[in-house]
């Protein structure tokens, strides 16, 4: 009897993701190139040949990992973000596609300024402070974190891809960061409402709560940053926020409540309110 084939595997791989993942076909050859070292083109040249056997084991046991529901960045220790490839782990939550966004909004304001000052607060695996540093070279970045194993996580991604420009600090929020002053201030915060039931489904799941939830309906750390924000800004800096898809006017609203002037919503690929910014002039 002839060894089983590449593609006929994948087939079967794919099948058994079929229940618990709506990219089943993707999530079984990623598995397969990460055990197996193959590339893309590599998958489509031997989908006749067969497997060895210790390749089929492991890519077995992954799968099976995968139907408990654990997310496909964990099980292969890599996911991309803004074209880097970035080492995740359950210490950091799993950069999403939505929070590009996020990151061109940051690269458009700082655009017009020469050598910009950034602070990425709650920087996680460092997606964004890497996407922005990794386009912006002579931009400076501060990028904190409460988790002391999500910074070391990003300092890893930030060394693997040979980025130097930005120094990772220990803080809750601005608790750490002595009278310092930035062009712009980005975060991604938790923001998810405690009781919200998506919090039970798919690859959140498997993601650190602290990075997800917030308290008082998801928006207590916006407010956190919002209302301490100005103090860290030069006179015309800005502040950029990935929030909720229904937090838009809440986030305005506060920033307006703050003395924030030119405040705008943008909304993501999937047309949800996803990012809100707004300007800080000076005191009045
Ligand atoms: N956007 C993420 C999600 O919906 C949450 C990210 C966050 O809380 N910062 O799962």
């Amino acid at each position: 009897m002839p060894a089983t084939s590449l593609s006929t595997h994948l087939k079967h791989w794919s099948k058994r993701l079929e229940s618990c993942s709506d990219s089943a076909r993707l999530d079984a050859e990623i598995l397969l190139k990460h055990v197996s070292g193959l590339s893309d083109a590599q998958l489509i040249m031997r989908d006749n040949e067969p497997l060895d056997n210790a390749t089929i084991q492991r890519i077995n046991a992954l799968v099976a990992s995968r139907e408990q529901g654990s997310p496909i960045g964990y099980l292969t220790g890599w996911r991309e973000f803004y074209g880097l490839n970035l080492k995740v782990n359950p210490q950091v939550l799993i950069p999403r596609p939505e929070t590009e966004l996020l990151v061109d909004t940051a690269l458009k304001l700082i655009q017009p300024i020469a050598k910009p000052e950034i602070l990425d607060m709650g920087t996680g695996s460092g997606a964004i402070a890497l996407a922005i540093a990794s386009n912006t070279i002579s931009a400076r970045l501060t990028a904190t974190d409460l988790n002391k194993k999500a910074l070391l996580v990003a300092t890893e991604n930030a060394q693997f891809h040979h980025i130097h420009n930005i120094t990772f600090l220990h803080s809750d929020w601005y608790t750490n960061l002595k009278g310092a002053q930035f062009d712009l201030i980005v975060s991604n915060p938790p923001y998810i409402d405690p009781d919200d039931p998506h919090l039970r489904q798919g690859d959140v799941r498997f993601e650190p709560e602290q990075a997800l939830i917030s308290a008082d309906h998801g928006c207590a750390d916006i407010k956190t940053i919002i209302e301490h924000a100005s103090a860290y800004l030069k006179a015309g800096g800005w502040i950029a926020l990935e929030h909720g898809y229904n937090q838009g006017a809440f986030t305005r609203d506060l920033l307006k409540h703050q003395g924030f002037t030119d405040s705008e919503t943008l909304k993501d690929l999937n047309q949800h309110d996803r990012v809100t910014l707004g300007k800080w002039s000076s005191r009045q």
